[in-house]
């Protein structure tokens, strides 16, 4: 069902709690039972309604208030990955894209068969890994449609040296959908050793030739002493975020800023009723590795810092890591596409907040234009004149 469609058949509708049905089996999600997603009233399809903060019936409109449960998200060491809940828990099907790699679920009703990343058509119907790790936890979509579209507007009015023609641009598709990020967090100790440097000045005399005669001057010369120097240090490292995603691109989603990890809910597949959900493409080991690698960098800044001196060289940082910890988490977001001069652009807006990073055209392509309309009428006057 398109969940943009659904308009609520009634005014006010009345909330009702825990209508959804979950199994009752104790380790039901564990093996990734899906969850019935139906109107308790009229059986139609419910999805997660972002005004409302809760599931609506397409249907009837009726209210579903999403039970979450009162615990604390897990951040499971990384030696414990084997016993960890697998799949959506949701009767969902993947479309793979050809073009970007991702792989994002749709259900029965969805209608468009494009990638909602790149656009493209060229996609697989597929199901879903039951084998693919469950995301412990959520940030529930906020945003809705309309404000997607007021504030694609405005980001496209506000961009400056752009076509006047993205003034007027219209969204072209948007999809809201959820994006896989592991988030990690470590324990290091790290061990280095450098050459420190003091500066010093000296005053060296040197000799010059002014005007044909030689003169006798001095100058004052900056130089570095350098000793070995060695220190140690602790740090903990909190939720240090890989987006897991092939779809997204990175840069722009990082342009979104970041997102509130006190909004975090445990992940509860009703959440996902009605919209996408990318399906991890960069696997915990490989995710580690990126994210082992951001922490690298954060300390050899750290270390440094703490080489005493006025400057530093052959800095070498041993990191030792422990307690390393992952989650992983779905982050809202709209893909959304726009198309200007027969070209495909895509921008992403934050799901919780509603802003937006994207690509548009300089206006140099305008002038380009310019230039062609200004060569071809000269061309056509010619052609009549002659
Ligand atoms: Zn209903
Ligand atoms: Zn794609």
């Amino acid at each position: 069902m398109d969940p943009f469609d659904s308009s609520p058949q009634e005014t006010s509708p009345q909330v009702r709690r825990g209508g959804v049905e979950r199994s009752t089996e104790p380790n039901a999600l564990t093996v990734g039972a899906p969850v019935d997603l139906s109107c308790d009233e009229c059986g139609a399809p419910v999805s997660w309604s972002p005004g409302d903060r809760a599931l609506r019936c397409g249907h009837c409109g009726c209210l579903t208030e999403v039970e979450v449960d009162e615990v604390d998200v897990e951040e499971r060491p990384l030696s414990e990955a084997s016993d960890a809940a697998r799949g959506f828990g949701l009767e969902v099907r993947l479309l793979a894209c050809e073009v970007c790699q991702a792989r994002v679920t749709f259900d029965g009703a969805t209608i468009s068969r494009s990638c909602p990343f790149c656009g493209s058509p060229g996609v697989l119907d597929q199901e879903a890994s039951r084998n693919a790790l469950r995301p412990e936890s959520l940030i529930p979509l906020e945003v809705g449609k309309d404000l997607v579209e007021a504030n694609f507007k405005a980001w496209a009015r506000g961009l400056w040296f752009r076509p006047n023609a993205l003034k007027r641009v219209k969204v072209g598709s948007a999809v809201g959908v959820y994006v896989p990020a592991w988030a990690f967090d470590a324990r290091v100790h790290a061990k280095w050793t450098a050459q420190s440097g003091t500066y010093y000045w000296v005053t060296e005399s040197y000799t010059a030739r002014v005007n044909g005669k030689t003169q006798h001057r001095t100058r004052r010369v900056r130089k570095v002493r350098w000793r070995s120097s060695r220190g140690e240090r602790r740090d903990d490292h909190d939720d240090v975020l890989v987006f897991a995603s092939k779809g997204v691109d990175r840069d722009m989603a990082g342009e979104l800023g970041p997102y509130s990890t006190d909004a975090l809910v445990p992940y509860s597949p009703e959440f996902l009723a009605g919209w996408r959900a990318e399906e991890y493409q960069i696997d915990l080991l490989d995710g580690w590795d990126l994210g082992r690698e951001t922490i690298r960098v954060r300390q050899r800044e750290l270390c440094a810092r703490d080489v005493p001196g006025d400057t530093y060289r052959s800095l070498r940082v041993r990191n030792e890591f422990s307690d390393v910890r992952w989650k992983l988490m779905l982050l809202p977001m709209w893909s959304v596409t726009y198309r200007l001069g027969g070209k495909s652009y895509a921008v992403l807006v934050h799901g919780e907040t509603g802003k937006v990073a994207g690509k548009a055209p300089y206006s140099w392509a305008k002038v380009g234009l310019a230039v062609l309309v200004v060569a071809g009428a000269a061309l056509a006057a010619a052609a009549l004149s002659r």
